[in-house]
């Protein structure tokens, strides 16, 4: 029997502009307590030449994360991505999201374990 392909999310963050939408569509999914979600929103500096630096968000799932499994049962997409307005998530198995990020920088994929 052929084994079934395991999912994960996309993270792109090029884009991301650090709104939290995407921690807030989580936390009203799952109805979290205050300040628990499934992702939240790192700051990274990146060290650029000439004394420069690039500050940037980048979403990252939590513990928590359950994949949105309740939904995509469903056929719908996960909370996280459906509310980004950037299109900064995306979900799919992670042999298709693996090939997305060939020679792509500033993305994450991210498979829970
Ligand atoms: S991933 Fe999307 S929803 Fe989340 S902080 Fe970035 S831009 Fe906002
Ligand atoms: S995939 Fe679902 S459970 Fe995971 S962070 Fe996104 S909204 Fe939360």
């Amino acid at each position: 029997m052929a084994e079934r392909p395991q999912y994960g999310l996309l993270i792109d963050y090029e884009y991301c502009t650090g709104c939290h939408t995407c921690v807030v569509a989580c936390s009203q999914e799952y109805n979290w307590e205050a300040g628990m979600s499934g992702i939240r929103v790192l700051e990274v500096v990146e060290n650029l030449p000439n004394d420069k630096a690039y500050l940037a968000f980048l979403p990252f799932p939590t513990e928590l994360c359950i994949l949105c499994r309740p939904r995509t049962k469903k056929g719908l997409e996960p909370a996280c991505v459906k509310h980004c307005m950037a299109s900064c998530i995306k979900y799919g198995t992670i042999e298709d999201l693996s090939e997305e990020m060939k020679g792509k920088a500033r993305m994450v994929l991210w498979k829970p374990r």
